[in-house]
């Protein structure tokens, strides 16, 4: 809609043009020939996210720490999927590897898309009798990682006007689950969802969007050690009353990550049987 002022010419608007629109939902979603990024890329949710998007024909650089399987997995999702995957081993608690990590992935691939800043780790900190260097490692790995990730790609999104990032926090940054006792991973989740939206007013300026995934209880690698018991009080606390399969998770990652989602950033979507809504 075109506005006029009191003498009847157009004033200069600030607003900003609407994206270029496919009319087809199911072509809104497509990825195809765009690099996506995945930090944590062979772990338990990374890996379906790099399923999901490689489904929807994304290109796939996974990001791995210390797993034997990472270059089986990139494979496997290669040739399922008929798309170009790369494994690179980056521990994100260092930004000078983050860096040049996402310096490599542009090489390799040619272009960046998307980042997905998945790592992370719950080691038990915080507590008055935790150690410190747990606080650091935790806050290096689940904190400052996340930043570093975010800042290495948003610096080549910048220059090309457009790029996204996708955080992934958890309901942890919303409440105190219990029993376990995880206080840094619970602020460090909260620090994510708030530099999700710090972060989306920023780079609105020049194109960019950033929002985050918070889950719930997701059955992967992460709880294994977990017991019985400490499962049960998390499902009595679960109006879903179980966990997820990580494979739920894949629908919103593809929504963020594509052309579906392009009038949604600072968002923080929460995917957690309605553990916080209670
Ligand atoms: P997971 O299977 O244990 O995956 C964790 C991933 O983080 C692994 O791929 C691991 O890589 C990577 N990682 C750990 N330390 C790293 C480091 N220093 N540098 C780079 N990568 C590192 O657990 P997940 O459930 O998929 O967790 C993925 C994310 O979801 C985490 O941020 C977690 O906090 C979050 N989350 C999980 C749940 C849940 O219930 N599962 C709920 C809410 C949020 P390597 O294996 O190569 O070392």
């Amino acid at each position: 809609m075109t506005a006029t002022n009191g003498n009847g010419t157009q004033p200069k608007s600030i607003r900003a043009p609407n994206p270029p629109l496919e009319d087809s939902v199911f072509k809104m979603f497509r990825m195809d020939g765009k690099t996506v990024i995945i930090t944590g890329g062979s772990g338990g949710i990374g890996y379906e996210i790099a399923r999901g998007l490689a489904e929807a024909g994304a290109n796939i650089a996974i990001w791995y720490n210390s797993s034997k399987q990472a270059s089986k997995l990139a494979a496997t999702i290669a040739k399922d999927f008929n798309v170009k995957t790369a494994v690179y081993q980056v521990p994100v608690e260092n930004h000078d590897a983050v860096e040049s990590a996402v310096e490599k992935v542009i090489q390799d691939f040619g272009r960046l898309d998307v980042m997905i800043a998945n790592a992370g780790i719950p080691t038990k900190a915080g507590g008055l009798d935790d150690k410190i260097e747990d606080w650091n490692r935790v806050r290096a790995i689940d904190f400052d990682g996340a930043y570093y990730c975010a800042r290495a790609a948003g610096q080549v999104f910048r220059k090309q006007g457009y790029g996204n990032c996708i955080f992934t926090a958890s309901m942890s940054g919303h409440a105190a689950n219990v029993p376990q006792e995880q206080a840094c991973y619970n602020a460090c989740k909260a620090g994510v969802i708030h530099l999700t939206k710090s972060l989306a007013v920023e780079w609105a300026k020049w194109g960019g969007r950033v929002n985050c995934v918070s889950p719930g209880y997701i059955d992967t690698a992460i709880s294994a050690d977990c017991t019985f018991e400490m499962k049960e009080e998390w499902f009595s606390l679960t109006p879903l009353k179980r966990d997820a399969d990580p494979r739920e998770l894949k629908a919103i990652y593809l929504y963020l990550a594509s052309d579906a989602s392009t009038y949604t950033t600072g968002s923080d979507m929460v995917v957690d049987g309605g553990y916080t809504c209670r």
